[in-house]
Protein backbone atom coordinates (compact mmCIF):
# COMPACT_ATOMS: atom_id res chain seq x y z
CA UNK A 1 0.00 0.00 0.00
CA UNK A 2 1.62 3.30 -0.75
CA UNK A 3 2.20 5.37 2.39
CA UNK A 4 -0.05 8.32 0.94
CA UNK A 5 -3.14 6.63 -0.14
CA UNK A 6 -4.82 7.10 3.78
CA UNK A 7 -6.35 10.57 4.79
CA UNK A 8 -6.28 12.28 8.02
CA UNK A 9 -9.91 10.88 8.78
CA UNK A 10 -9.75 7.12 7.42
CA UNK A 11 -6.45 6.85 9.35
CA UNK A 12 -8.16 8.00 12.77
CA UNK A 13 -10.98 5.74 11.70
CA UNK A 14 -8.73 3.17 11.08
CA UNK A 15 -6.60 3.13 13.99
CA UNK A 16 -7.77 4.79 16.56
CA UNK A 17 -11.76 4.74 16.51
CA UNK A 18 -13.21 1.96 18.72
CA UNK A 19 -16.43 1.60 19.77
CA UNK A 20 -17.14 4.13 23.40
CA UNK A 21 -17.73 2.09 26.18
CA UNK A 22 -18.10 4.21 29.23
CA UNK A 23 -18.16 7.59 27.33
CA UNK A 24 -21.62 9.09 26.03
CA UNK A 25 -20.01 9.82 22.83
CA UNK A 26 -16.51 8.86 21.56
CA UNK A 27 -14.35 9.96 18.32
CA UNK A 28 -16.28 11.33 15.18
CA UNK A 29 -18.05 14.62 16.68
CA UNK A 30 -16.67 18.19 17.74
CA UNK A 31 -16.35 17.48 21.12
CA UNK A 32 -16.60 13.59 23.23
CA UNK A 33 -19.28 13.75 26.01
CA UNK A 34 -18.40 12.61 28.88
CA UNK A 35 -21.19 11.21 31.91
CA UNK A 36 -20.60 13.82 35.62
CA UNK A 37 -18.91 11.76 37.57
CA UNK A 38 -21.12 10.23 41.09
CA UNK A 39 -21.69 13.02 43.44
CA UNK A 40 -18.60 13.18 45.87
CA UNK A 41 -15.70 12.16 42.98
CA UNK A 42 -13.35 14.73 41.82
CA UNK A 43 -12.25 14.79 38.26
CA UNK A 44 -7.81 14.82 37.78
CA UNK A 45 -6.69 15.96 34.47
CA UNK A 46 -3.03 15.82 33.16
CA UNK A 47 -1.30 15.93 30.26
CA UNK A 48 1.98 14.77 28.60
CA UNK A 49 3.66 15.56 25.44
CA UNK A 50 6.71 13.45 23.84
CA UNK A 51 8.59 14.65 21.13
CA UNK A 52 11.16 12.49 18.90
CA UNK A 53 14.75 12.96 19.91
CA UNK A 54 14.24 14.44 23.49
CA UNK A 55 11.64 12.01 25.14
CA UNK A 56 12.52 9.39 22.61
CA UNK A 57 14.75 7.74 20.28
CA UNK A 58 13.79 6.82 16.54
CA UNK A 59 14.84 3.64 17.33
CA UNK A 60 11.98 2.80 19.71
CA UNK A 61 9.35 0.08 18.22
CA UNK A 62 6.39 2.28 17.93
CA UNK A 63 4.29 -0.49 19.83
CA UNK A 64 6.56 0.25 22.83
CA UNK A 65 6.33 4.34 21.92
CA UNK A 66 2.56 3.78 22.50
CA UNK A 67 2.78 2.16 25.12
CA UNK A 68 5.00 4.81 26.67
CA UNK A 69 3.14 7.77 25.58
CA UNK A 70 -0.11 6.75 28.04
CA UNK A 71 2.29 5.42 30.29
CA UNK A 72 3.76 8.64 31.46
CA UNK A 73 0.28 10.36 31.77
CA UNK A 74 -1.08 7.56 34.16
CA UNK A 75 2.13 8.10 35.89
CA UNK A 76 0.75 11.31 36.25
CA UNK A 77 -2.89 10.14 37.54
CA UNK A 78 -1.15 7.56 39.81
CA UNK A 79 0.84 9.95 41.41
CA UNK A 80 -2.43 11.66 42.60
CA UNK A 81 -4.21 8.88 43.64
CA UNK A 82 -6.51 9.07 40.88
CA UNK A 83 -8.55 5.77 39.10
CA UNK A 84 -7.99 6.59 35.08
CA UNK A 85 -10.91 6.85 33.29
CA UNK A 86 -10.33 8.22 29.76
CA UNK A 87 -8.07 10.11 27.38
CA UNK A 88 -7.30 12.24 24.41
CA UNK A 89 -4.66 11.59 21.74
CA UNK A 90 -3.29 14.57 19.85
CA UNK A 91 -0.87 13.36 17.23
CA UNK A 92 1.49 15.36 14.66
CA UNK A 93 3.66 12.96 12.06
CA UNK A 94 5.44 13.82 9.25
CA UNK A 95 3.60 11.07 7.27
CA UNK A 96 1.13 8.41 6.98
CA UNK A 97 3.41 5.80 8.07
CA UNK A 98 0.74 2.17 8.58
CA UNK A 99 3.55 0.46 10.28
CA UNK A 100 4.04 3.05 12.58
CA UNK A 101 0.40 3.21 13.37
CA UNK A 102 -0.40 0.11 13.40
CA UNK A 103 2.27 -0.70 16.17
CA UNK A 104 1.75 2.83 17.82
CA UNK A 105 -1.98 1.54 18.63
CA UNK A 106 -1.60 -1.77 19.45
CA UNK A 107 1.09 -0.58 22.54
CA UNK A 108 -1.66 2.30 22.88
CA UNK A 109 -5.26 0.48 23.24
CA UNK A 110 -2.95 -2.66 24.92
CA UNK A 111 -2.18 -0.60 28.17
CA UNK A 112 -5.46 1.32 28.14
CA UNK A 113 -7.46 -1.74 28.14
CA UNK A 114 -5.39 -3.07 30.78
CA UNK A 115 -6.83 -0.17 32.74
CA UNK A 116 -10.24 -0.08 31.37
CA UNK A 117 -10.09 2.79 29.65
CA UNK A 118 -10.76 4.49 26.23
CA UNK A 119 -9.79 7.16 23.95
CA UNK A 120 -12.26 9.90 23.29
CA UNK A 121 -10.81 12.42 21.05
CA UNK A 122 -7.64 14.10 19.67
CA UNK A 123 -6.44 16.00 17.12
CA UNK A 124 -4.44 14.68 14.04
CA UNK A 125 -1.93 16.98 12.15
CA UNK A 126 0.96 16.96 9.95
CA UNK A 127 4.41 17.86 11.12
CA UNK A 128 7.44 16.74 13.37
CA UNK A 129 6.82 13.22 15.53
CA UNK A 130 4.63 14.60 19.04
CA UNK A 131 2.73 12.68 20.97
CA UNK A 132 0.60 14.50 23.50
CA UNK A 133 -1.99 12.17 25.45
CA UNK A 134 -4.52 14.05 28.21
CA UNK A 135 -5.75 11.52 30.67
CA UNK A 136 -8.93 12.11 33.11
CA UNK A 137 -9.33 10.48 36.29
CA UNK A 138 -11.55 10.46 39.42
CA UNK A 139 -11.04 10.28 43.31
CA UNK A 140 -12.59 10.81 46.43
CA UNK A 141 -12.92 14.60 46.71
CA UNK A 142 -10.66 16.07 48.65
CA UNK A 143 -8.29 12.87 48.91
CA UNK A 144 -5.88 13.80 45.93
CA UNK A 145 -2.06 13.11 47.40
CA UNK A 146 -0.09 16.64 46.85
CA UNK A 147 3.09 17.37 46.27
CA UNK A 148 2.33 19.62 49.83
CA UNK A 149 1.68 17.10 52.34
CA UNK A 150 4.91 16.49 53.18
CA UNK A 151 5.62 16.97 57.07
CA UNK A 152 8.92 17.07 59.06
CA UNK A 153 8.94 13.78 60.84
CA UNK A 154 7.47 11.66 57.61
CA UNK A 155 9.36 8.99 56.24
CA UNK A 156 10.10 8.83 52.60
CA UNK A 157 9.62 6.24 50.25
CA UNK A 158 9.84 4.79 46.65
CA UNK A 159 8.40 2.22 44.87
CA UNK A 160 10.39 -0.38 42.42
CA UNK A 161 9.79 -3.52 40.56
CA UNK A 162 10.04 -6.70 43.15
CA UNK A 163 13.91 -7.37 42.64
CA UNK A 164 14.52 -3.96 40.37
CA UNK A 165 14.97 -0.04 41.25
CA UNK A 166 15.63 3.23 40.11
CA UNK A 167 18.11 4.38 37.37
CA UNK A 168 17.30 1.79 34.28
CA UNK A 169 15.58 3.61 32.13
CA UNK A 170 19.27 6.39 32.48
CA UNK A 171 21.36 3.35 31.97
CA UNK A 172 19.62 2.26 28.95
CA UNK A 173 19.66 6.16 27.37
CA UNK A 174 24.08 6.01 28.49
CA UNK A 175 24.21 2.62 26.41
CA UNK A 176 22.21 4.23 23.75
CA UNK A 177 24.70 7.34 23.71
CA UNK A 178 27.85 4.88 23.78
CA UNK A 179 28.61 6.04 27.14
CA UNK A 180 28.33 2.62 28.90
CA UNK A 181 28.38 -1.23 27.25
CA UNK A 182 26.41 -3.93 28.93
CA UNK A 183 26.21 -7.23 27.63
CA UNK A 184 23.01 -7.43 25.43
CA UNK A 185 20.77 -9.57 27.69
CA UNK A 186 21.45 -6.90 30.81
CA UNK A 187 20.74 -4.29 27.89
CA UNK A 188 17.27 -5.56 27.02
CA UNK A 189 16.19 -5.78 31.04
CA UNK A 190 17.14 -1.67 31.25
CA UNK A 191 16.05 -0.97 28.03
CA UNK A 192 12.76 -2.74 28.87
CA UNK A 193 12.81 0.18 31.54
CA UNK A 194 13.37 2.85 29.59
CA UNK A 195 10.93 2.13 26.43
CA UNK A 196 8.00 0.37 28.93
CA UNK A 197 7.57 1.89 32.19
CA UNK A 198 4.65 1.03 33.76
CA UNK A 199 2.80 3.38 35.66
CA UNK A 200 2.02 3.21 39.19
CA UNK A 201 -1.84 3.77 38.97
CA UNK A 202 -2.95 0.45 41.52
CA UNK A 203 -0.30 2.16 44.58
CA UNK A 204 -1.24 5.51 43.97
CA UNK A 205 -4.74 4.91 44.79
CA UNK A 206 -3.73 2.66 47.63
CA UNK A 207 -1.97 5.06 49.13
CA UNK A 208 -4.91 7.57 49.46
CA UNK A 209 -5.50 8.17 53.34
CA UNK A 210 -1.78 6.34 53.82
CA UNK A 211 0.56 8.57 52.21
CA UNK A 212 0.98 12.54 53.53
CA UNK A 213 2.43 13.48 49.96
CA UNK A 214 3.15 12.19 46.45
CA UNK A 215 5.15 12.50 42.97
CA UNK A 216 5.60 10.89 40.54
CA UNK A 217 9.50 10.26 39.35
CA UNK A 218 10.12 11.51 35.68
CA UNK A 219 12.97 13.94 35.90
CA UNK A 220 15.28 12.43 38.41
CA UNK A 221 14.52 11.42 42.04
CA UNK A 222 16.70 14.58 43.52
CA UNK A 223 14.83 17.37 41.16
CA UNK A 224 11.04 16.03 42.29
CA UNK A 225 12.04 15.34 45.71
CA UNK A 226 13.14 19.34 45.49
CA UNK A 227 9.32 20.00 43.96
CA UNK A 228 7.98 17.96 47.48
CA UNK A 229 9.96 20.04 49.62
CA UNK A 230 9.25 23.48 48.37
CA UNK A 231 5.57 22.57 48.21
CA UNK A 232 5.76 21.41 51.79
CA UNK A 233 7.99 23.90 53.14
CA UNK A 234 10.30 21.19 54.53
CA UNK A 235 13.63 19.44 54.29
CA UNK A 236 14.93 15.95 53.99
CA UNK A 237 17.74 13.18 54.42
CA UNK A 238 18.43 10.89 51.83
CA UNK A 239 20.26 7.72 52.46
CA UNK A 240 21.74 7.34 48.45
CA UNK A 241 22.68 3.81 49.57
CA UNK A 242 19.78 2.63 50.97
CA UNK A 243 18.00 3.36 47.13
CA UNK A 244 16.49 0.41 45.12
CA UNK A 245 18.91 -1.10 41.95
CA UNK A 246 18.17 -3.47 39.91
CA UNK A 247 21.17 -6.76 39.51
CA UNK A 248 22.44 -4.95 36.52
CA UNK A 249 22.88 -1.27 38.19
CA UNK A 250 24.16 -3.05 41.21
CA UNK A 251 26.94 -3.85 39.15
CA UNK A 252 28.12 -0.79 37.97
CA UNK A 253 30.69 1.96 39.59
CA UNK A 254 29.32 3.30 42.93
CA UNK A 255 29.71 7.16 41.22
CA UNK A 256 27.34 6.08 38.17
CA UNK A 257 25.26 3.95 40.60
CA UNK A 258 24.40 7.20 42.86
CA UNK A 259 24.02 9.15 39.52
CA UNK A 260 21.39 6.94 37.81
CA UNK A 261 19.62 6.71 41.21
CA UNK A 262 19.70 10.25 42.58
CA UNK A 263 19.53 12.10 39.06
CA UNK A 264 17.94 9.48 36.69
CA UNK A 265 15.35 10.61 34.94
CA UNK A 266 12.37 8.45 33.08
CA UNK A 267 11.80 5.95 36.19
CA UNK A 268 8.23 6.24 36.38
CA UNK A 269 7.95 5.26 40.58
CA UNK A 270 6.24 7.52 42.98
CA UNK A 271 7.98 9.05 45.10
CA UNK A 272 5.89 9.32 48.80
CA UNK A 273 6.18 9.94 52.07
CA UNK A 274 3.74 8.79 55.58
CA UNK A 275 3.81 8.90 58.98
CA UNK A 276 6.05 6.79 60.44
CA UNK A 277 3.32 5.17 62.35
CA UNK A 278 2.05 4.82 58.64
CA UNK A 279 4.96 2.41 58.08
CA UNK A 280 2.65 -0.78 57.88
CA UNK A 281 -0.32 0.86 56.12
CA UNK A 282 2.40 1.78 53.41
CA UNK A 283 3.87 -1.98 52.89
CA UNK A 284 0.05 -3.42 53.25
CA UNK A 285 -0.86 -0.20 50.02
CA UNK A 286 2.18 -1.69 48.19
CA UNK A 287 1.26 -5.61 48.65
CA UNK A 288 -2.18 -4.57 47.59
CA UNK A 289 -0.68 -3.14 44.95
CA UNK A 290 1.94 -6.27 43.46
CA UNK A 291 4.47 -3.96 43.62
CA UNK A 292 7.75 -3.02 46.14
CA UNK A 293 8.46 -0.02 48.01
CA UNK A 294 11.70 0.91 50.25
CA UNK A 295 11.98 3.41 53.00
CA UNK A 296 14.98 6.00 51.56
CA UNK A 297 14.81 8.98 54.07
CA UNK A 298 12.99 11.46 56.34
CA UNK A 299 12.01 15.04 55.97
CA UNK A 300 12.99 17.21 58.32
CA UNK A 301 12.02 20.64 59.02
CA UNK A 302 15.44 22.52 58.18
CA UNK A 303 14.68 23.09 54.43
CA UNK A 304 17.56 22.01 51.46
CA UNK A 305 17.79 17.94 50.87
CA UNK A 306 20.25 16.45 52.47
CA UNK A 307 22.32 13.29 50.56
CA UNK A 308 24.17 10.71 52.87
CA UNK A 309 25.66 7.65 52.42
CA UNK A 310 25.05 4.19 54.08
CA UNK A 311 26.84 5.45 57.13
CA UNK A 312 25.64 9.11 57.37
CA UNK A 313 28.20 10.96 55.49
CA UNK A 314 27.20 13.68 53.33
CA UNK A 315 27.82 13.15 49.50
CA UNK A 316 29.17 16.37 48.43
CA UNK A 317 27.87 16.53 45.21
CA UNK A 318 24.93 18.19 43.83
CA UNK A 319 22.72 16.30 41.64
CA UNK A 320 20.64 18.64 39.22
CA UNK A 321 17.67 17.53 37.66
CA UNK A 322 16.47 17.23 34.03
CA UNK A 323 15.15 20.87 32.92
CA UNK A 324 13.95 21.02 29.37
CA UNK A 325 15.26 24.39 28.97
CA UNK A 326 18.42 23.83 30.34
CA UNK A 327 21.48 21.63 29.51
CA UNK A 328 21.54 18.15 29.01
CA UNK A 329 22.04 16.11 32.23
P1 LIG B 1 -12.15 19.17 14.56
O1 LIG B 1 -11.80 19.54 13.17
O2 LIG B 1 -13.53 19.50 14.96
O3 LIG B 1 -11.09 19.53 15.56
P2 LIG B 1 -11.12 16.69 13.78
O4 LIG B 1 -11.57 16.67 12.38
O5 LIG B 1 -9.73 17.13 14.11
O6 LIG B 1 -12.16 17.55 14.60
O7 LIG B 1 -11.29 15.25 14.41
C1 LIG B 1 -12.41 14.44 14.09
C2 LIG B 1 -12.71 13.54 15.23
O8 LIG B 1 -11.64 12.65 15.40
C3 LIG B 1 -12.90 14.24 16.57
O9 LIG B 1 -13.88 13.54 17.30
C4 LIG B 1 -11.56 14.10 17.23
O10 LIG B 1 -11.68 14.11 18.64
C5 LIG B 1 -11.10 12.74 16.72
N1 LIG B 1 -9.64 12.62 16.60
C6 LIG B 1 -8.82 13.31 15.79
N2 LIG B 1 -7.54 12.89 15.92
C7 LIG B 1 -7.57 11.88 16.84
C8 LIG B 1 -6.58 11.05 17.42
N3 LIG B 1 -5.28 11.13 17.09
N4 LIG B 1 -6.98 10.14 18.32
C9 LIG B 1 -8.26 10.07 18.69
N5 LIG B 1 -9.25 10.80 18.18
C10 LIG B 1 -8.91 11.72 17.26
MG1 LIG C 1 -8.75 18.98 14.20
Amino acid sequence: MSPTTLGEFDLIARYFTRAPRRATLGIGDDCALLAPLPAGQQLAVSSDMLVEGRHFLSSVAPERLGHKALAVNLSDLAACGAAPIAFTLALAMPRVDEVFLEGFARGLFALADAHGIELVGGDTTAGPLNLCITVFGALPAGQALLRSGARAGDDLWVSHPVGGGLGDARLALEVFRGNVALPGDAFEVVRLRMECPTPRVALGQALRGVASSAIDLSDGLVGDLGHVLARSRVGATLNADALPTSAVLAGLPRELRHEYTLAGGDDYELLFTAAPGDGFAVLAAAERAGVAVTHIGSIEAAPDLRIVDGRGAALLRRFAAFDHFRAEP
